[in-house]
């Protein structure tokens, strides 16, 4: 039997595990290197011992470390461990048969066939799992490929793909809410801001009417009541447009906070009308007067001022501001008129109106100081060539003019219409460079508006096409690694099936891939080349086939390890366990049909010599070529076995021993005519042959074979290259 070599093909990557499987591979070759020696029972059952106390070891070892794989793998690992123990306890007690070499080479064989194939077909799959062990703890990179590899290469590569459009989709998706915000935003603006310019309006009218009503309670100038009852019109149409919008502003969803204010506003303007039925009748100081319009025209400048507050948006904010100021600044420009008008009215201030009227001067002051700061420098200069016009200049020179005369017990000398036209056209220059602001915000909003429209617009269906476009050629990459690897996989899976016809169709590629595909069509091409030139080899001379058919025919169905296991694989002929169930077949088939059966066991002449001259190899190829030789002179349904190192048994059915004699010259003279080309060297051998027939009690081969052993024997003892046979016992009939 041949010697087992360590293929690193075999190795786990676990240095204890291989090392152990080397030791096991060891004793087995012990056992191996007996077979030819001598067998020495002592010796085998040492080494059996050796090896039952280390096999026992090592398939606790593995089982440990097979912990983490699954349950049906840690199972079919136990139960390959205890079948392999069981084996060495059978093989003691097969060991104690007459023929221990004959045991000793079933046995071995069996346990060289179980180790090699446990090793190759449990033990490598634990590689895998030993090297994901060692990985685990290295890095959270390493743990994540992990992780990913529980999915499946597809939904991998789709994932990839999701993943990579992913920040995009999120970008897209804050650049459109913050569009769609702005959008909102500028718009809320927009509203609040035609909002407020009512309200101006509103307030603006009312001063008005607060000066003129002023004027009629204090003077007894018609022109007055004329433009009293023109103002008032005026003021009820601005009203019924606050109303209005008041309750549209209630609607509105986000900004109905400054419609509930207006509501509260609009029932105290209600005391408007009972104000101007007083001041008809005259029943009201003008004190009094002038303080019930500051009081709503206050609620007013309340309302925009809230409306500024809650309008604190980039850019709108300072134009809100600005545009509050205004309305106070016409508010106090409007109390200094009402103020200074009742003055004039009269001839003469009193104390308190004049200190009115110094303290709406400075307050006006403050307010245009701070009007200022909320302005942007183009603001700032239009507003001055707003107001540096006659209007102002001569509203200053009269302020100017009250103020220089109005203390003490001066009586001036304006008459109070003219001073209220002068104060009256300032003010609405005020109000309409505030009508202007306000003009400027409800630009700016829309333009606000319709450029985040835009963004918004560019976005769902920039970024939308963006995602698709990319998701498409995303996935086509996907799918050109991917088609390449299922053909991989499909090539690998024929491969395995014994199928070495598939071919790749991208052997085109350039890369890893291509590399892969060609690694496969060179391991395709090695598969057909091996399969050819060995087949030829072992069958040898063409009359060699009809014996490896009729075998290959009889194992088609059987699995291919049966095959193994039946055949040796240096001569291709069958084995010793093989021959002696085929006789056994023979002998029950003879009793049941009465027909002839002879056994010739065969032994290589001084075959040592052939190994020690020529080395081992040199006697491997003349056992090869011995065998074919051996095949060649017999028929179809004779079956030779290799039994020994270079022993031989041929049983022949339906053969007498006559017939069988002659058959066993046929052999003889065939391997005494073979030159064996070795090398330079051209090796002969011959054969010693002993035969017997089958006698008539015999119920089982083993008598045969003794007779025609000991038929080897005498032919050996008589100077080898002959055939001897050993008489059948006639059947003792008493
Ligand atoms: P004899 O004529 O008495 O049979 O002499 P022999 O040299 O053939 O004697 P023996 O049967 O003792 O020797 C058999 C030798 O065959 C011993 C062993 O080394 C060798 N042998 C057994 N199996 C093989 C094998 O598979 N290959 C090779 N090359 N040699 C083998
Ligand atoms: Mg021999
Ligand atoms: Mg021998």
């Amino acid at each position: 039997m041949k010697k087992i070599h360590w293929d690193e093909g075999l190795s786990i990557g676990d240095p204890g595990l291989d090392g152990e499987h080397r030791q096991l591979i060891s004793l087995l070759n012990r056992l191996i290197d007996l077979i030819d020696e001598a067998p020495d029972a002592e010796q085998v059952h040492r080494i059996l011992d050796e090896l039952e106390q280390l096999a026992t070891a090592h398939s606790r070892h593995e089982e440990m470390l097979s912990a983490t794989a699954g349950e049906d793998f840690k199972e079919e690992q136990r139960r390959e461990h205890s079948d392999f123990l069981s084996a060495i306890i059978e093989a003691r007690s097969q060991l104690r048969s007459d023929d221990l070499g004959g045991a000793l080479i079933d046995v071995t064989e069996s346990l060289v066939k179980l180790l090699i194939n446990h090793i190759i077909d449990q033990d490598l799959d634990l590689a895998p799992l030993l090297a994901e062990r060692e990985v685990k703890n290295h890095s959270l990179a390493e743990f994540l490929v992990l992780k990913f590899q529980k999915l499946s290469f597809v939904r991998g590569l789709e994932m990839l793909v999701v993943i990579s459009l992913l920040p995009m989709l999120i970008f897209a998706g804050m650049i459109m809410y913050q569009s769609w915000q702005e959008a909102v935003g500028a718009g809320d603006v927009a509203q609040l801001a035609s909002f407020s310019q009512g309200v101006g309006n509103l307030a603006h009218e009312l001063q008005k009417e607060r000066g003129l009503s002023a004027g009629l309670l204090t003077s007894d100038d018609p022109a007055f009541k004329a433009a009293l009852k023109l103002q008032r019109s005026r003021s009820d149409r601005e009203l019924e447009i606050f109303r209005v919008n008041q309750e549209a502003q209630k609607q509105e969803g986000r900004l109905a906070q400054i419609g509930n204010l207006a509501t509260k506003v609009a029932v105290r303007m209600e005391a408007l009308e009972r104000y101007r039925n007083q001041v008809d009748q005259r029943s009201l100081s003008s004190q009094d007067s002038f303080e019930g319009f500051t009081g709503l025209i206050a609620e007013l400048i309340g309302l925009t001022n809230q409306i500024a507050i809650i309008s604190r948006r980039q850019g709108a904010y300072e134009l809100f501001q600005a545009n509050n100021i205004l309305i106070q600044f016409a508010e106090m420009g409007g109390r200094e008129r009402a103020v200074v008008s009742a003055a004039l009215g009269r001839g003469a201030f009193t104390r308190q109106e004049y200190r009115q009227l110094v303290s709406l001067v400075s307050e006006q002051e403050s307010l245009e100081r701070q009007f200022y700061s909320f302005l942007s420098d183009e603001q700032r200069v239009q507003l001055r060539s707003h107001y540096a016009v006659d209007e102002v200049t001569s509203y200053r020179r009269l302020s100017d003019y009250a103020l220089e005369h109005g203390s003490g017990d001066g009586v001036v000398s304006i008459d109070s219409f003219t001073w209220f036209k002068v104060a009256t056209q300032r003010i609405n220059l005020i109000s309409e460079f505030q009508q202007q602001l306000i003009n400027q915000l409800l630009d700016e909003m829309g333009r606000q508006r319709s450029l985040s429209t835009i963004t918004f617009m560019a976005t769902v269906f920039g970024g939308g096409a963006m995602v698709l476009l990319i998701g498409f050629v995303a996935l086509q990459l996907a799918r050109s690694i991917r088609l390449p690897i299922l053909s991989l996989t499909d090539g690998m899976r024929a491969l395995t099936a014994d199928d070495k016809s598939y071919r790749i169709p991208f052997a085109k590629r350039k890369d890893e891939l291509g590399d892969m595909v060609q690694a496969y069509e060179t391991f395709r091409r090695k598969l057909i080349r091996t399969d050819m030139l060995t087949m030829g080899e072992q069958l040898g001379p063409l009359a060699v086939s009809r014996h490896v058919l009729a075998l290959k025919r009889s194992t088609a169905e059987g699995e291919e390890y049966k095959r193994l296991a039946s055949i040796d694989s240096l001569t291709g002929v069958i084995n010793r366990r093989e021959f002696m169930k085929r006789a056994k077949m023979e002998v029950a088939r003879r009793l049941r049909h009465q027909g002839e059966l002879s056994v010739m066991l065969l032994d290589v002449d001084y075959f040592k010599q052939v190994n020690d001259n020529h080395g081992h190899p040199a006697g491997d190829r003349v056992l090869k070529f011995v065998a074919q030789a051996i095949v060649s002179a017999l028929r179809e349904e004779d079956i030779l076995g290799r039994i020994g190192g270079e022993e031989f048994a041929v049983l022949l059915p339906s053969t007498d021993e006559p017939s069988a004699g002659a058959t066993a010259e046929r052999v003889r003279s065939a391997i005494e005519n073979l030159r064996i080309q070795v090398g330079e060297t051209e090796i002969m051998v011959t054969i010693s042959i002993g035969i017997s027939g089958f006698a008539a009690g015999d119920v089982s081969i083993e008598p045969a074979m003794v007779r025609a052993d000991r038929a080897l024997y005498q032919a050996k003892e008589q100077g080898r290259n002959r055939v001897c046979t050993q008489p059948v016992p006639e059947l003792m009939l008493v």
